[in-house]
């Protein structure tokens, strides 16, 4: 039995039926990790020991019949989510020997309901990049073809569900971070509404706009897992208390009658050919199943880039400025006072990405560019905001490409930020606006690369785009090809 044929539903008839026990799994998944990682890199730790425990723990609550959703279901999650016990270093070396003293919420719900914990998946550091080489844990790459990324930042989570090391992961979202690895990974990947899963516990990039979001290898598990973590926390004030709907309850609802836009920002020149032809084809698929497809407009669309990176450097900047080397990680000290040990600590820790971010926020904060660039970008915003509202009164969800380009080669961007930028041209705008979306497969280019389809949905309506996404996945195969590795 290969590990990666297995749904997250399928093990648990499996479990529950005693026909696989918590410990078999649990080893067969670090089996795969073991045996492929040394090309993927995906994982920065993986906690063999802490898993088997869990796992005989796991065993022992399936033999007693009343087992939460999850009991022994191997996961790994990306390394910015603490975890009590075993090291969180946001992929940086500033935190390279950083325990937490506590789990974040939801890593605490994933082992409420059981779930075997095996390890932490690599990453841009601080969540910084779209191509997961920013890591001091090294480059991931992308199992589809070893010399491409896997995309970024949650480029581990996304490579170790398409290798099959892990059947789902958690990731986070701030501009694109689950949508992006998961449409360059062949994989399925949500990011929720802002609000709707907590971010307690999860190492702030840019606060306004990080969100929690699942990757896993179906939309079902998908759902699973979204409605695992998703829920209002007293930890966190921008957590939205409203009720959790069981996602999977109507997910073959269908798309009869549904009206789709099209945003005609998004169906530009540039885009590759292969990846206009998959969403094409996509159309026409939701367009068989009953849908209408109307054109529609997000006028604003052309300032995202420019706005997520002035307002989300601008929040990294004073969200980094905790890494002091008193209260957190790594310390360097040669003995010249404090500003000195700061400015040592500082240095030695973060990476080129994370300084010339800290930077260029810091500017854009410093007073006499206030107005200009930080009051300026949170206007624009409200109008790509606005441009979302207006248009999700004449439809129920948009249909646009995750990117511009299936996985670039590794190196092919990293010493032109402005390049690697512009990549997120359609992932950004909702997060600028709090909305939900998804990155689903949708196709294959030319060189056997996936390539993703994102359905962009309304504040707090993620069922209704998972209705969509599971749809179009029971109209198409695009999700049972796997990399061969
Ligand atoms: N690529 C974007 C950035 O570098 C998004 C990253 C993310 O979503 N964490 O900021």
């Amino acid at each position: 039995m290969k590990f990666h044929d297995l749904s997250i539903q399928e093990m648990r008839q499996k479990l529950l039926a005693g026909e696989l026990t918590s410990i078999e799994l649990t080893q067969q998944c670090l089996q795969r990790i073991k045996a492929t990682d040394s090309q993927l890199n995906a994982f920065i730790t993986v906690c063999e020991e802490e898993a088997l425990a869990a796992a005989a723990v796991a065993d022992q609550q399936l033999a007693t019949g009343s087992a939460p959703l999850l009991t022994g279901i191997p996961i790994a999650v990306k390394d910015i989510f603490n975890t009590l016990d075993v090291r969180t270093t946001c992929g940086s070396k500033i935190l390279d020997n950083y325990i937490s003293p506590y789990d974040a919420t939801a890593v605490a719900k994933l082992r409420e309901q059981g779930a075997v914990i095996v390890g932490k998946l690599n990453m841009d550091e601080f969540a910084m990049g779209s191509s997961s080489e920013n890591s001091a844990a090294g480059v991931v790459h992308n199992p589809w073809d070893l010399e491409r990324v896997p995309g970024g930042s949650s480029g581990g989570s996304a490579a170790a569900v398409a290798s099959g090391q892990v059947v789902a992961t958690l990731g986070t979202d701030t501009g694109g971070s689950v949508r992006q690895p998961a449409s360059h990974c062949g994989v399925v990947g949500l990011k929720p509404t802002y609000g709707r899963v907590s971010r307690y516990g999860v190492i702030a990039y840019a606060s306004s706009l990080d969100q929690v979001g699942p990757v896993a290898g179906n939309v079902a598990d998908c759902a699973l897992m979204l409605g695992v973590v998703a829920g209002y926390d007293p930890a966190d004030s921008t957590s939205v208390d409203c009720p959790v709907p069981d996602y999977l309850e109507n997910l073959n609802a269908g798309v009869a009658g549904k009206k789709i836009g099209l945003p005609k920002e998004y169906f530009i020149d540039g885009l590759d050919p292969d990846i206009k032809k998959a969403v094409d084809a996509a159309i026409e698929t939701y367009q068989q199943l009953g849908a209408e497809v109307v054109s529609v407009t997000l006028p604003h669309t052309d300032y995202s880039v420019a706005c997520y990176y002035l307002i989300a450097m601008a929040e990294a900047s004073s969200n980094l400025a905790r890494y002091d080397g008193v209260r957190f990680g790594l310390r360097q000290d040669s003995g010249d006072g404090l500003i000195g040990m700061y400015q040592q600590t500082r240095s030695a820790g973060f990476g080129d990405e994370v300084k010339r971010r800290i930077m260029l926020g810091t500017y854009a904060l410093s007073s006499g560019y206030y107005e200009a660039y930080y009051l300026k970008a949170q206007k624009v915003r409200t109008l790509i905001r606005q441009d979302f509202h207006d248009v999700f009164s004449q439809v129920d969800f948009l249909l646009t490409p995750v990117a511009p380009t299936p996985a670039f080669k590794i190196g092919e961007k990293v010493n032109d930020p402005l390049q690697m930028y512009l990549s997120d041209i359609f992932t950004i705008p909702t997060n600028l606006a709090g909305t939900c979306a998804m990155s689903l497969p949708c196709g294959f280019s030319k060189n056997e690369l996936p390539i993703g389809l994102q359905l962009i949905g309304k504040p707090f309506a993620e069922a209704e785009i998972l209705q969509a996404a599971y749809a179009f996945e029971q109209a198409t195969d695009w999700n049972k090809r796997v990399p061969e590795l």
